[in-house]
C-alpha cells in the first residue's frame, strides 16, 4: 500500500488514481460477473492463482478501491468491506474462532455487539468473556484462557463513551500469543489509528462518519498484518494448514502477510455473502473524501456543547472524552490528541419525564437511530432504544433514565446551541 501522502491526501485520493483517459471519479462497476473466453482461465482464478475478478460476492473492483483506501487510512496492509459493522465484527472473530473457543473483550462495546458476543456466537460454541475497559494487565490475563482466541475492545465506546487503554489491551493480548481486534467506528483514524498503539485488527462500522451522510450501511476489516499467524499453527489451523474447502490453499503460506484478510473474503465472504453493493462502496467513497475535514468539526462543535451543558443550570451531568475533567479525558489526551468524536451524553434535571419534554422541544436536532452523521441527532435510549426497561433495570444495562445521546453534527454551532438552549427552556 503506498502511503507516501499524508492521512488528509489519501482520504481524498488514495487507492484511485485514474490512468490517462480514465474516469476521474472512482467508477462504481455495477456487475455481479465478469466475462472469461478461455475455462482454463477462470479456473485459475477460483484456484486463486491468477487475481482477477469473476463474482461480486468474493470481490468487485469498487469495493476492494474503497477497501484500500481505509487501510491506507489506518495504516494497515490489507483489508475488506462488508454489508454492516455487525458483519465485520463478526467476520473478524469468526475467521480466527470456532466452536470450542473462546474470547476476551472489553464490556464497553456497541450493544448490538455485545448481543453478538454475548448471546449468538455462543449459539455457535464460542464464549466470551466481559472485563472492563479499566482492566489492569493482570484482570485481562486472568480472563485469558488456554481455548481463548483473541482480545476485543472498542476505542470509543458507543454509547458509554469510555476511551479504551489500548496499549494495555494490545499488549496482554500480545504476551498471549493473541492477536488483538479493535472497532474504531467513533474515532475514525482522523482521530485515533490503533495499529500505531499494537492493534492487528481494526473493524470500523463506516454507516458512522466514514460514510457521514447517513446513506449507506457498511462495514469494513483492516489487518495491520503484524500478528505473525504461523507462529502458532496449532491455535491458528485455520490460517495455516491447508484448507480443503479452498484447493488445499494454506493462507499464511500463500498470501504472508495479507492471510486473514484472505481467507475472511475466500471462506467467510463465500459462504455467508454480507458484500456491500458497489454502490454503497461508491457512496462510501464520497464520505471518505471529506472525513478528514469533517471529523475536527464534529470535535470542535460537540466540545462547545459539552461546555454550554456543563454549566447549566437544568442538566445533571455530562460525559463527553474531550471535556477537561471528564473521566476518561486523560485517556482521550493520549490517544486522541486532536479530538475524540461528536458523540456526547448528558442528563437532564428531572428524569425520564424531563428528558422527553427536552426531546421533543428540540427544533434542529432530530430524533434518530443513528449517530455520527453531519446531522445533529439525538436519542433517549430510556424511551427508544431500552425502552422496554423499569429504572432499575436501565441501572443494571448502564443506562441512566435521565441520559440522552447526543450526536454533534458539522451544522454551525451557535444554532446547535440554540436550539439546546430553546428546548431547555421549556423543561
Ligand atoms: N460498532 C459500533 C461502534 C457501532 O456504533 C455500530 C452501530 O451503531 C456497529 C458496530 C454496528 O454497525 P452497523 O450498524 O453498520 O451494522
Amino acid at each position: 500500500m503506498d502511503n507516501k501522502f499524508s492521512v488528509e491526501t489519501n482520504c481524498v485520493q488514495g487507492a484511485y488514481q485514474p490512468k490517462n483517459g480514465e474516469s476521474r471519479v472512482m467508477p462504481i462497476v455495477q456487475s455481479t460477473t465478469w466475462k472469461y473466453s478461455s475455462t482454463e482461465q477462470m479456473g485459475r482464478l477460483f484456484d486463486l492463482e491468477e487475481s482477477g475478478y469473476f463474482y461480486t460476492r468474493l470481490a468487485n473492483p469498487t469495493s476492494d478501491l474503497v477497501a484500500a483506501k481505509i487501510c491506507m487510512l489506518e495504516g494497515g496492509v490489507a483489508a475488506m468491506l462488508t454489508s454492516s459493522g455487525q458483519a465485520a465484527n463478526f467476520f473478524a472473530i469468526f475467521n480466527v474462532c470456532e466452536a470450542g473457543d473462546h474470547i476476551v473483550c472489553s464490556s464497553a462495546i456497541y450493544g448490538g455487539t455485545y448481543n453478538l458476543f454475548a448471546h449468538t456466537i455462543k449459539k455457535m460454541g464460542i464464549d466470551a468473556t466481559f472485563v472492563s475497559p479499566d482492566a489492569t494487565e493482570e484482570e485481562i490475563q486472568a480472563a485469558i484462557k488456554p481455548n481463548t482466541k483473541l482480545v476485543f475492545g472498542e476505542t470509543i465506546a458507543n454509547p458509554a463513551l469510555n476511551v479504551l487503554d489500548i496499549e494495555t489491551f494490545a499488549k496482554t493480548a500480545h504476551k498471549n500469543g493473541l492477536p488483538f481486534m479493535i472497532d474504531n467506528t467513533f474515532a475514525t483514524p482522523i482521530n485515533c489509528r490503533p495499529i500505531e498503539w499494537g492493534a492487528d485488527i481494526v473493524i470500523h462500522s463506516t454507516t458512522k462518519y466514514m460514510d457521514g451522510h447517513a446513506t449507506s450501511v457498511g462495514g469494513c476489516i483492516v489487518d495491520a498484518g503484524t500478528f505473525d499467524w504461523a507462529k502458532y499453527p496449532e491455535k491458528f489451523a485455520g490460517l495455516v494448514e491447508p484448507d480443503e474447502t479452498y484447493h488445499g490453499v494454506s493462507y499464511t503460506g500463500r498470501f504472508g502477510k495479507s492471510a486473514f484478510i484472505m481467507k475472511a473474503v475466500a471462506q467467510l465472504m463465500r459462504d455467508l455473502g454480507s458484500i456491500p453493493g458497489p454502490m454503497n462502496a461508491f457512496l462510501l467513497n464520497l464520505g471518505l473524501e471529506t472525513l478528514h475535514l469533517r471529523m475536527p468539526r464534529h470535535c470542535e462543535n460537540a466540545l462547545a456543547v459539552a461546555e454550554y451543558l456543563q454549566n447549566h443550570p437544568k442538566i445533571a451531568w455530562v460525559s463527553y472524552p474531550g471535556l477537561p475533567g471528564d473521566k476518561e479525558y486523560d485517556k482521550a489526551q493520549k490517544y486522541m490528541p486532536n479530538g475524540t468524536c461528536g458523540v456526547l451524553s448528558f442528563g437532564v434535571k428531572g428524569g425520564r419525564e424531563a428528558c422527553v419534554k427536552f426531546m421533543d422541544s428540540l427544533k434542529l436536532a432530530a430524533i434518530c437511530t443513528h449517530v455520527a452523521d453531519c446531522r445533529t441527532c439525538v436519542l433517549h435510549p430510556a424511551s427508544h432504544t431500552h425502552r422496554q426497561m423499569n429504572d432499575e433495570e436501565l441501572a443494571a444495562a448502564g443506562v441512566s433514565p435521565d441520559l440522552i445521546r447526543f450526536s454533534v453534527g458539522i451544522e454551525n454551532k451557535k444554532d446547535i446551541i440554540a436550539d439546546i438552549e430553546q428546548a431547555l427552556a421549556n423543561v
